[in-house]
């Protein structure tokens, strides 16, 4: 059997901003420390004050908060896309690239139907793929 990912020739992805990861189904997106000060900073805002007004506890975690709706409380709803895009933290860097999306051809194939830039664009290669999961925690 052999030992390369099933995604071995790569797979393809161009984001087209229509916003679907930033909204509905509930979720969480994680934040640590690190992120939430470059967030704070990019809103001009104090780390602490970030922390009360866009973040809440999870166990031991924190993630970003969520509107009744499910969209991410840093998604603008005029513009449709993300106030904080050059600073977001990495679990939305690294999507589509997730290892729950990459368990097989079937989970990536779902991504594609939720992800309208997933399968579409340019290929990015297994290794690029393999470097982003190197820091998802997804
Ligand atoms: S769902 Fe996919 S195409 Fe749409 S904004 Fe998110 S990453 Fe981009």
């Amino acid at each position: 059997m052999s030992d390369k990912p099933w995604y071995h020739e790569g797979l393809r992805f161009k984001c087209t901003g229509c916003g679907a990861c930033c909204t509905g189904d509930p979720g969480y997106v994680w934040v640590n420390k690190a992120e939430i000060e470059l967030l704070a900073k990019t809103v001009d805002m104090s780390a602490a004050d970030f922390k009360k007004t866009f973040t809440r506890k999870v166990g031991i975690r924190r993630s970003l908060i969520e509107l009744a709706n499910g969209d991410c409380v840093l998604f603008d709803r005029i513009t449709r896309h993300c106030k904080v895009y050059k600073a977001r933290p990495r679990q939305c860097r690294t999507w589509p690239f997730w290892r729950s999306n990459l368990r097989s051809l079937k989970t990536w194939e779902e991504t594609c139907r939720e992800c309208s830039g997933a399968g579409r664009g340019p290929l990015v290669s297994a290794d690029q793929i393999e470097a982003q999961q190197g820091i998802t925690t997804v």
